[in-house]
């Protein structure tokens, strides 16, 4: 049917012998565009200290220079030795603007682990496609880009202005984002590609769309313990080992009061629906009564759960003496702690210095100073109404809902600057199947052009919709 229309409008083109009669262009059509794109990205590494992310900014900028984007809507922001690429997708200037963002940069592979395979080299094997960043988050960094391409050699003109933010370092320290995001303070709203959102069971039948609404704050503390030290033939009782070891057994003891917002109870009531047993039971007694203690002593107890109704800390490192046959004068250990929205750094330090209760062991802040966010809910209805649409031409019927991650990106930098951001990845995946950070990183193949269907879907019907 379309591929009939551009047929259709590609004889008009030669008939009339003018230029811009544009013609839609089908996935069919672009896919091998983007898969030779997505192959040369995923083969620049782009990894902190490898300074690569230019590269490929510039790569990117090229490409959509070709497709017809003014030089001056393409723009790209060093921010150290990296950087953030920003193309303006003119509109009609009728609204705000809004924005879409994902990033460049990618974690370090370890070549060794990955099976007959280069971290660095798109392979397909099977239903899948390898590589690192193939699904954290290239896939759709280069599926925005493919995208922006399309509409803008398809004579697209939004009605508002629509900003692609590429970053350059969200794996490590979100310099870019911060750079980017306040000078986008006045944007309508963010969408962030690099969400998890589509769900599939183990037979890959889809479960449900989360947008991701919130995310729990991360922030490390340092606990100290000290003592006098001295020679190991004469053990003083008053030892820095003992003294930390006592206080890490009363944090692992300890747990932050239950909390829960809007997206707790919706999501908990929609994921309940698609599982069985006491957990099932519990998450959808809570969403029924927001506190149910029961209910949460069942949540709590399982780790994949828990942080959805608490600020959670673990111990991570422990660091401690200075010989073998010393007394130590110093132990330390590293709490990290994944805390709830509205919850601040300062209170879980207060908090983990009374669980301590001693005050000779110190509670500070590890560096860098934690950045927390707001969280982006209700989640504004033309952006639900529209991602719903765009899921539901690929899953009909598909339960899409607001959720809660418990890791932090690039959308907190947004979310700081008054932009409600909501992360919206088309990409869905069986829980733990892509290896996100590990070893053979994988997307499936089917999820590629369903990619490149829903933002082209998608960003005009949010670039209208008031
Ligand atoms: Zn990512």
């Amino acid at each position: 049917m379309s591929t009939y229309r551009t047929l259709l409008a590609g004889s008009l083109i030669l008939m009339l012998g003018c230029s811009p009669l544009l013609a839609a262009e089908t996935t069919a059509q672009v896919m091998p565009e983007y898969m030779g794109m997505l192959t040369h990205a995923i083969s620049v590494q782009t990894v902190k200290g490898k300074d690569q992310v230019p590269a490929l900014a510039r790569y990117f900028a090229d490409k959509l220079e070709a497709a017809g984007f003014a030089k001056a809507d393409i723009e790209t922001i060093p921010v150290g030795n990296t950087e953030a690429l920003v193309v303006r997708y003119r509109g009609k200037g009728e609204g705000k603007s809004f924005i879409v963002h994902g990033h460049m940069d990618v974690v370090p592979a370890n070549a060794e682990g990955w099976t007959d395979r280069q971290p660095f080299k798109l392979v397909r094997d099977g239903p899948y496609y390898y590589g690192r960043g193939v699904a954290d988050m290239k896939d759709q960094t280069v599926a925005l880009v493919e995208t922006f391409m399309r509409l803008k050699r398809e004579g697209f003109v939004p009605q508002r202005d629509i900003i692609l933010v590429l970053t350059g370092d969200e794996e490590t320290d979100e310099f870019t984002a911060e750079a980017v995001a306040k000078r986008f303070h006045d944007a309508e709203f963010a969408l962030d590609a690099d969400g998890w959102s589509g769900e599939y069971d183990a037979n890959l039948k889809p479960v449900m769309f989360g947008v991701v609404a919130a995310e729990k704050g991360y922030a490390d503390f340092l606990i100290t313990a000290t003592s006098p030290g001295g020679h190991s033939s004469e053990p003083n009782p008053d030892n820095a080992i003992y003294k930390l070891s006592a206080a890490m057994q009363k944090i692992a003891a300890y747990q932050f009061p239950v909390k829960y917002n809007g997206i707790t109870l919706a999501s908990f009531k929609a994921m309940s629906a698609h599982m069985h047993g006491p957990l099932a039971d519990a998450l959808r007694r809570f969403a029924g009564h927001p506190g149910d203690a029961k209910a949460a002593a069942v949540i709590s107890a399982d780790p994949a759960y828990v942080g959805q109704i608490r600020t959670t800390c673990v111990a991570t490192e422990f660091t401690s003496g200075h010989a073998r046959n010393a007394l130590p004068e110093k132990a330390t250990a590293n709490v990290n702690c994944r805390i709830f929205p509205g919850g601040t750094v300062a209170a879980v330090q207060q908090q983990l210095q009374r669980v301590v209760a001693d005050p000779a062991i110190e509670v500070s802040v590890q560096d860098p100073a934690p950045v927390l966010g707001p969280i982006s809910y209700p989640v504004q209805p033309q952006v639900m109404t529209a991602v719903t649409q765009a899921v539901r031409q690929r899953f009909p019927g598909l339960e899409v809902i607001p959720v809660m991650i418990p890791a932090s990106s690039d959308s907190r930098h947004f979310r700081n600057h008054g932009v409600p951001t909501y992360g919206v990845s088309p990409a869905f995946a069986k829980p733990g199947d892509v290896h996100a950070h590990g070893y053979n990183e994988r997307i499936l193949a089917s999820e590629l052009p369903a990619s490149l269907d829903f933002w082209h879907e998608l960003l005009p019907a949010l670039a209208k919709a008031k």
